[in-house]
């Protein structure tokens, strides 16, 4: 008896000294990352960052699939058609800047309309909806017949507005071409004149004008494009950046703390323990302890600094 009273006390020291390594350590997560590179930021807002890939900068439209639209004075306006970018692009970050006329002329859908279609499928819309009604989603910086924006942040026609959209591309499960399985939507976030009016919206398929939204077959990657919805809407300044999914991660080696001791060495001294606690409680039940105490105190051990 002599023996177990003082194995008991033994026991709680070596128990929860073992707990206490697993808050007092570096525990790191044992994923490869890779370090991030080095980027130089636009001198001001809105300007390319050095891994951007530029779109348009005033001169010309040779990233562009023709170049009808008309460029002068750093602006190109809309002329004869839809224009897609040569390269093509699956999840960006895409910075642009558009006008709608200053002579306003129509109405609803007819007033200062263009759009920006990402990977050729899906629309955040351009309008002049500035004191100009049309059905909410499809006014401008909506993702057209899905979801209105949460808020109007237009500006008056013919002043310059800024688009920031964060685009994740969808996963689509293609069979014969045509989509059997939408693995994950795509995502889309749009901030306008740097007010977010929409956040990681859950794209849910094509923006067509005559049919519900749904998938339809398209590449990993595929064109940006702006529309010609026979408007002449202004633009400048855009850029696109490659994003990674957020969410694939590289191969992971084994949890471990900065001291070189493994997760796993940790967790089983642990359960040894533990073990030899419980057995020594059976075979002394007159001396057994508070459990509950201790997985009170345990949790405050092991608790996140
Ligand atoms: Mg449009």
């Amino acid at each position: 008896m002599m023996k177990r009273a003082v194995m008991f006390p033994f026991l709680f020291a070596a128990f929860f000294s073992s707990m206490s390594l697993f808050a007092q350590h570096d525990w790191r997560s044992g994923i490869q990352w890779e370090e991030p590179k080095m980027v130089t930021p636009g001198a001001e807002y809105g300007q390319p960052p050095s891994d951007a890939i530029i779109l348009f900068d005033g001169k010309n439209m040779d990233a562009w699939s023709h170049d009808n639209w008309e460029v002068k004075d750093g602006v190109a306006t809309v002329k004869g058609g839809d224009v897609r970018t040569k390269q093509k692009f699956g999840s960006v970050q895409l910075h642009l800047e558009f006008a709608t006329p200053e002579k306003v002329e129509g109405s609803s859908q007819g007033r200062g309309n263009s759009g920006l279609f990402l990977m050729d499928h899906y629309e955040v819309q351009i309008l002049d909806s500035y004191d100009n009604q049309t059905y909410f989603d499809g006014q401008c910086a909506g993702i057209y017949k899905q979801r209105p924006p949460y808020v109007n942040a237009c500006r008056k026609p013919g002043e310059w507005q800024s688009y920031d959209v964060f685009f994740t591309k969808p996963e689509l499960k293609i069979v014969n071409g045509k989509v059997v399985d939408v693995i994950r939507p795509a995502y889309v976030s749009v901030v306008q004149n740097g007010v977010l009016v929409v956040n990681n919206y859950a794209i849910e398929g094509d923006t067509t004008y005559h049919i519900p939204p749904a998938y339809t077959a398209h590449g990993e990657k595929e064109s940006i494009r702006l529309q010609d919805h026979g408007n002449p809407i202004k633009f400048r300044n855009i850029w696109v950046r490659e994003i990674p999914d957020s969410n694939a991660k590289p191969p992971r080696g084994k949890e471990f703390y900065a001291d070189d001791r493994t997760v796993d060495n940790l967790r089983k001294e642990v359960e040894k323990l533990k073990a030899a606690l419980e057995k020594a409680q059976k075979e002394s039940p007159e001396k057994a302890v508070d459990e509950k105490a201790v997985d009170e105190e345990t949790a405050e051990t092991v608790e996140t600094p």
